[in-house]
């Protein structure tokens, strides 16, 4: 099994592997019980913080108008400009407490601001963002068939600021993004904070505000937990647990998150398996 996070525990399900009691509440006989399928769902939780700026040109004039026809032409001229980068140029990675050992958040700066984040609109002046995320969260969900339809997408609970550590680590790492692009060097620059905006002081307003405005950035691990435990889903061979011929090697092996984004991890889980299948092979 290679379908990902969220399609692996989804098919496993469907062909009868998995917890029980959710089996048969939906009418599929049970090939081999694994109660923790789809279990101990973990993901990247982020908010973006806005700023309007000023005296300087961001991707948001950028990416429109005559600008844009500038950078086709570059593009096709020289194979350089807007076109050919990505929006996440400058990335952080901070201590909420200065106490701690590593870094527990990362930052992307991004040289624009969204209008409309999920249809992906800029605005229409100078802007940018900070996206916030907290590296290594507690807070667990799930991920599980709602039908017997392969179709059907699963339902996914993920349960984001469910620790009250994850709540923590989020507002003091909003915080010192603000604190940041306060400093005297930004100051020529800044219009206003848009969001969530100055009125947000109280640690309860930070927290409401990442609650109504933060999403996934779409990392999610651990829904097959890879583990010598009796709650792993896959040994440390990647091989489903009980049960003979069958290997995940997929995000959903990785048990718990790492500091950072997650492709490097899911090649290097590829890398591995790719040796054990080897190493079976041979023994053979
Ligand atoms: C929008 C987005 C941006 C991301 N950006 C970054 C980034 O910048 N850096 C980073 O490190 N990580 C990033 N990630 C995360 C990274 O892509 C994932 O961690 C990684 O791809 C997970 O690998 P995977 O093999 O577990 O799953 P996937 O890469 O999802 O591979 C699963 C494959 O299985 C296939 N599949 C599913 N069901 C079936 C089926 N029934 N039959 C046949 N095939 C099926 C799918 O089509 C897919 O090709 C991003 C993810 C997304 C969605």
């Amino acid at each position: 099994m290679a379908a990902g996070a969220i399609q692996t525990p989804q098919i496993l399900e469907l062909s009868g592997i998995g917890n029980p009691k959710l089996l048969q509440s939906l009418g599929i006989s049970v090939t081999h019980s694994l109660p923790n399928v789809g279990e101990n769902y973990i993901d990247h939780f982020a908010t973006r913080m806005n700023w309007r700026v000023k005296d300087t040109v961001t991707l948001n004039e950028m990416a429109r108008g005559w600008r844009l026809m500038l950078a086709v032409a570059e593009y096709y001229a020289r194979k350089t400009g807007i076109l050919t980068l990505g929006t996440g140029l400058v990335h952080g990675f901070v201590k909420t407490d200065p106490a701690m050992a590593t870094p527990d958040a990362q930052y992307f700066f991004v040289h624009a601001s969204y209008a409309n984040a999920a249809e992906r609109i800029l605005d229409r002046f100078p802007g940018m963002t900070i996206g916030v995320t907290q590296l290594r969260p507690e807070s667990m969900g799930s991920i599980h068939i709602r039908s017997t339809d392969p179709l059907a997408g699963p339902s996914i609970r993920p349960n984001f600021l469910d620790s009250e550590v994850d709540q923590t680590c989020l507002i003091r790492s909003m915080q010192m993004a603000r604190r940041i692009v306060s400093q005297p060097a930004m100051k020529q620059y800044l219009h206003s904070e848009m969001s969530p905006g100055i009125n947000v002081q109280k640690d309860e307003d930070w927290l409401s505000f990442a609650r109504e405005n933060g999403q996934t950035i779409y990392h999610p691990i651990g829904t097959c937990r890879m583990g010598e435990d009796d709650k792993a889903v896959v040994d440390l061979r990647l091989k489903l647990k009980g049960l003979a011929g069958l290997r995940v090697v997929d995000a959903s092996v990785v048990p718990q998150m790492v500091s950072g984004n997650t492709q490097a991890v899911v090649m290097m889980v590829a890398e591995k398996a790719a040796d054990l299948v080897l190493e079976d092979a041979r023994e053979r």
